[in-house]
């Protein structure tokens, strides 16, 4: 008998997945969580029946949460991940040859836990000396800390349950505050063609916190449409004025010099939503 996962992505579409089994279900304090083993895309972890990461197309999410703000930023030594409990931005981060501290802020210990366990391939970093984490909600965490962080990732999930926050003005203001005054925040703010509602507003937002805000894409096969976006928001520093020969050397499978400037090269419909 065939198995046969689907995602409902929106009211009218999904993306469905040959399965060959389901390695692990449960209901933590925060949201429905499965491993499920696909055929196309390796195992994929599932959050309240929506696709978080999968084990053929992460590459793509976590380098460019990462990479981007870290080679934006001239010395990126204390960076911080709010949410992102599979472990992949974490390693990225630490990549990086200037990165001394990288800290996770993930709500759900439970999601670490199946990472680790199913996804180690992902979570790998997450055991490394540099690293720190934490189960705490992001939000609160981000308000009690000043003047503290070179960059802060916000590897969340949809804006639904505890994330909801994760996406509100108030919180880009108290991730201004958490940042050094050279500080980078990147936000992942969804699909182009699903959420452009979402990505006007928010960019509207970190626009009237940062001085220089800038939003990118990728493109990532398992998450709503194919097209993902993500939003920058930055003190100092624009990402576009990086120079070639000042992005730090080491293994990724998307992310380069070309890909960091194209990444902002905007569709038309795309760059209307920022007006
Ligand atoms: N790459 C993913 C995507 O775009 O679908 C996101 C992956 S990561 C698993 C998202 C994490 O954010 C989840 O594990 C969730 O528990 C966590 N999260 C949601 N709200 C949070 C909050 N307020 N503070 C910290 N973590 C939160």
């Amino acid at each position: 008998m065939e198995l046969w996962y689907t995602e409902k992505q929106t009211e009218n579409v999904g993306i469905t997945c040959k399965i060959t089994q389901t390695l692990h279900t449960e209901k933590t304090e925060f949201q429905d969580l499965a491993v499920i083993d696909t055929l196309q895309f390796g195992r994929m972890l599932v959050l309240d029946g929506m696709v978080q990461t999968t084990i053929k197309d992460e590459f793509v999410y976590h380098e460019m949460i990462s990479h981007v703000a870290l080679n934006t930023h001239p010395n990126p030594a204390n960076v911080m991940v709010i949410g992102g409990g599979d472990g992949g931005a974490i390693r990225e981060i630490i990549k990086h040859p200037g990165v001394q501290k990288a800290t996770l802020v993930e709500i759900d210990g439970k999601v670490i836990e199946a990472s680790k366990k199913y996804l180690p391939e992902i979570a790998c970093a997450l055991d490394d000396p540099k690293v720190d984490v934490r189960v705490e909600d992001g939000i609160k965490h981000i308000a009690e800390h000043e003047n503290h962080y070179d960059i802060i990732l916000v590897d969340s999930t949809e804006p639904v349950g505890p994330a909801v926050g994760l996406f509100a003005a108030d919180f880009y203001r108290s991730i201004y505050r958490a940042l050094k005054e050279d500080g980078i925040m990147v936000a992942q703010t969804e699909s182009p063609f699903f959420n452009a509602d979402l990505i006007s507003r928010v960019f509207k937002d970190i626009s009237a916190i940062f001085p220089i805000t800038r939003l990118y894409l990728a493109s990532i096969p398992t998450y709503p449409s194919g097209l993902w976006s993500f939003t920058m928001g930055s003190k100092k520093y624009d990402p576009l004025a990086v120079k070639e020969e000042d992005i730090a050397q080491y293994p990724t499978k998307y992310y380069n010099a070309a890909v960091h400037k194209g990444a902002f090269a905007l569709p038309n419909f795309v760059a209307e939503l920022l007006k």
